[in-house]
């Protein structure tokens, strides 16, 4: 269910957290793939495939000199480190522009009626002419080089449980080419995704809590939703997040995918920040300043010959090394936790493998431990002649990957003393974050002359306008008043990620809304619950379903069974499942006679009971028809079964 659940605060700091004396302030950005019938730029389909691609190519994107300023130093050192991008091919379905061999088509129009009708129901003010503009994006994402986006309209306002959240821009841009794998230096790409529009919304920086930015991001989606103009399902959202707390740098958190991971990412984002601010405090209090961390690198390998590390050993048959760097007055607190399972560790560990390309670090204080005895950790100190208030980190790995990743170590600690650095981080599983990248600077964009630009004319504007779907509060009256929907199902319906298919089925079937809202709903997470993975099953088969029950192919009390069989068969038809069910409806004459049969057979009870024999009748008749009969027909014909069995 879609509602704006609390946030879990089982951990221990968690429940420690401020968010009003953090002075924490959060802005996102929400992206939903629009659902229109080519891509931004292109006349090929919006599609993704899975099956084997056709043919490939390849490519190295190379920056211009009077570029390389402006572009992301992250993309620029991985384009240094050589390496190559391998793009995957649809014969069919992926045209020149896509592979970069052609310039642009026109702007997409049904992208930008999209766009500005989701704008207008924001109350965002639209441009008066749209550009094109291109920014610099060289980490091969984009066979071009750069992203393509627009900008529709600006300012507006959105009620998020009565807190008003401001608008900043809402564009559309063109999605990536899809990563499918890293091997050694290639990356490969699949193009299917490249160029489907993406609807942009970014609201200011101004909600305070984890719950409320988790609100927002479902009130933006529930909007975009009821123009029925974006994709569905898993992987065509996309949110990114900026947090910052006093005293810190803004951090972006790129592409979290599942709505209900937002509020987690943000609570532990801020709990990272402000353990990260103690971290700094703590190394004032200690005296410790930045001068005294040297990106001074160490061959400790002639230590560890005997070491029985696993990770050491390995390194030494390789014939790499052992590296060291000394922290001064890190002791303690590299093992410090800044979210749940990660440690000041872990964000050292983060930029050594990001810079120097190693699998990972050890820090004095897990040691000793993972093979490395207290014999080679006090070598080690003394070899280095490192204190007792120091941190010493070990990499195990060759000279210049060891060198690269201490390096980088010793310039995050230096940031340690700052407090926060600016960077992008990653969303892992459980909602703590990883460091992706450092944060780029403001992107220069470039008007792309290739492209035409739009003029957003007032009788467009005015034609979209007449035409807006419903806000989700005119729906819920809706679905009550004239679906007949309890004001609690039409609620949770309002907030359903199957609303649309929903408003799909009852377009057809009006008279099975009320079926339809509790299918959608309270069975569909009953089978979750049972872990069947009823969002398997193809929509196109659910609308079928209820096009069956329409038809009186089975009965309504056999839905669950038939959603079961379906996720467990989902290239399956609903025909199949009813067949294989055995669910076909009994007719009328051969449910009759299966009822006088039940009836005969118990006719000692009848006798007896007379009319209280309905009730335990009724319970052996619909176990021999379940599914296959309606409830209400059963009782109408056991009633008159019984009556006639008393008279004769
Ligand atoms: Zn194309």
């Amino acid at each position: 269910m879609l509602e704006a659940q609390p946030i879990r605060r089982d951990d221990q700091a968690m429940t420690q957290i401020d968010y009003e004396k953090a002075g924490a302030l959060i802005g996102i950005e929400v992206h939903q793939q629009l659902n229109t019938k080519t891509k931004l730029f292109c006349n090929c389909p919006t599609e993704i495939r899975e099956d084997d691609p056709h043919f490939t190519f390849l490519r190295r994107l190379r920056p211009t000199q009077s570029e390389l300023g402006e572009v992301d130093p992250a993309a620029l050192f991985e384009f240094q480190k050589g390496r190559v991008h391998i793009y995957q091919n649809y014969d069919d379905s992926i045209c020149l522009v896509e592979q970069d061999e052609e310039p642009p088509h026109l702007l997409d129009e049904e992208a930008v009626n999209h766009a500005l009708e989701i704008s207008l129901l924001m109350k965002s003010q639209p441009v008066d002419e749209i550009q094109v503009m291109r920014k610099l994006v060289i980490d091969g994402s984009n066979t071009t080089g750069f992203q393509r986006s627009v900008v529709v309209a600006f300012g507006g306002e959105i009620d998020v449980n009565g807190f008003k959240v401001p608008i900043q821009t809402i564009g559309v841009e063109e999605d990536a080419a899809r990563k499918i794998q890293e091997k050694g230096t290639k990356t490969y790409w699949r193009l299917d995704r490249l160029g489907i529009p993406l609807i942009e919304v970014a609201t200011a920086p101004v909600m305070k809590t984890p719950e409320q930015v988790q609100a927002t991001a479902l009130r933006i989606g529930q909007i975009f939703r009821v123009t029925g103009k974006v994709k569905r399902g898993l992987g065509t959202i996309r949110q990114d997040i900026n947090v910052s707390v006093k005293g810190g740098a803004i951090i972006e958190i790129k592409g979290v995918q599942q709505l209900n991971l937002i509020g987690q990412v943000v609570q532990y984002e801020v709990q990272r920040q402000v353990e990260l601010l103690k971290l700094r405090d703590e190394l004032k209090n200690r005296g410790v300043r930045s001068g005294q961390i040297k990106q001074v690198v160490h061959d400790v390998s002639k230590l560890f010959q005997k070491s029985t590390s696993k990770v050491i050993k390995a390194s030494l048959k390789r014939k790499e090394g052992v590296y060291a760097l000394v922290l001064p007055g890190f002791a303690g607190l590299v093992g410090k936790e800044v979210q749940p399972g990660r440690r000041v560790g872990s964000e050292f560990a983060d930029y050594a493998k990001f810079w120097g390309d190693v699998q990972g670090l050890f820090h004095t204080d897990e040691l000793p431990n993972y093979g490395i005895i207290a014999d080679e950790v006090n070598k080690l100190r003394r070899h280095l002649k490192a204190q007792d208030a120091d941190a010493i980190i070990i990499v195990a790995a060759s000279k210049s990957a060891s060198t690269d990743a201490l390096k980088a170590v010793a310039l995050r600690a230096q940031q340690a003393l700052k407090g926060i650095p600016a960077e992008t981080r990653g969303p892992l599983a459980d909602g703590t974050t990883r460091y992706s990248r450092p944060r780029p600077g403001a992107a220069r964009m470039y008007p792309e002359t290739d492209v035409a630009p739009i003029t957003v004319t007032k009788k467009r504007l005015k034609r979209i306008r007449q035409g807006l779907p419903e806000l989700p509060e005119e729906k819920l009256q809706k679905f009550h008043e004239e679906y007949h929907l309890s004001d609690e199902l039409a609620n949770i319906m309002i907030r359903s990620l199957r609303i649309d298919l929903f408003e799909d089925i009852i377009k057809k079937h009006p008279k099975l809304a009320v079926t339809a809202a509790s299918t959608l709903e309270t069975s569909w997470r009953n089978l979750e619950r049972e872990e069947i993975k009823v969002d398997d099953i193809p929509e196109e088969q659910v609308l079928l379903l209820f096009d069956r029950l329409a038809e009186e192919k089975f009965a309504k009390e056999a839905i669950e069974d038939l959603l079961t069989w379906l996720a467990q068969h989902p290239t399956q038809t609903v025909d199949k499942a009813i067949q294989d069910l055995g669910l076909g409806v009994i007719s009328k004459d051969e449910l009759k006679s299966i009822i006088e049969q039940i009836v005969e057979a118990n006719a000692v009870m009848v006798a007896e009971r007379g009319d209280r024999a309905i009730g335990p009748l009724m319970g052996l008749v619909m176990k021999e028809v379940r599914g296959r009969a309606d409830g209400k027909l059963v009782s109408e014909l056991l009633r008159s079964a019984v009556k006639a069995q008393q008279q004769s």
